[in-house]
């Protein structure tokens, strides 16, 4: 999937809005977030990396607000341009999320070196996650980080809405997040 539109390479870790649009679907994330993952990521050096996406939705169900994410579970396996995320630890950590109203989002990986555009494994993988039961999630975010996390990287973020295409949402710079603290969106 191409995108018209040039990203800038970027270094700066801020509150971030994506939208897509038609409004239908959006992300919100927080520097606090983005920020781990772009650790996980610069931890990885020259290979990819993944985890998932924990947190909340607004009363629409139509913006997700990321609250907490995962490093990669430690039976995940990687080379420099692909990744399969295990899952080792997960299910614990989000039943006891689950207590919080904290639920599964979707998955964030890193391409090292490239650029932020999920490969045809990553829009099968995504699109298996919307199908399947055990995951619970018809609209799953796949966030990914493209570039050089320690100095020059990019971050793209898709929906893949169950039994339709994958949605490139756009990120929105000139919107205020005000988003709280964890758990307490809405
Ligand atoms: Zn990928």
């Amino acid at each position: 999937m191409g995108s018209k539109r040039a990203r800038q390479w970027d270094l700066k870790l801020n509150d971030r809005i994506f939208r897509s649009g038609d409004e239908r679907f959006g992300l919100n994330i927080r520097r606090n977030e983005i920020g781990k993952i772009i650790e996980y990521c610069i931890g990885a050096e020259s290979l990819e990396t993944g985890g998932i996406l924990v947190g909340n939705y607004n009363k629409e169900h139509s913006v997700a607000f990321v609250s907490d994410v995962s490093r990669a579970p430690r039976d995940s396996k990687s080379g420099t341009t692909w990744f399969y995320r295990g899952i080792e630890g997960l299910q614990a950590w989000l039943y006891r999320l689950w207590g919080e109203e904290r639920y599964y989002l979707g998955e964030w990986h890193f391409h090292p070196g490239a650029r932020s555009v999920p490969s045809s494994t990553d829009l099968r993988q995504i699109k298996e996650i919307s199908e399947s039961p055990k995951y619970c999630c018809p609209e799953p975010i796949l966030l990914i980080i493209g570039g050089t996390p320690s100095s020059a990287w990019e971050v793209g973020a898709y929906v893949s809405p169950l039994g339709r295409a994958l949605v490139e949402l756009i990120e929105r710079k000139d919107d205020l997040v005000g988003m709280g603290e964890s758990g307490s969106f809405n």
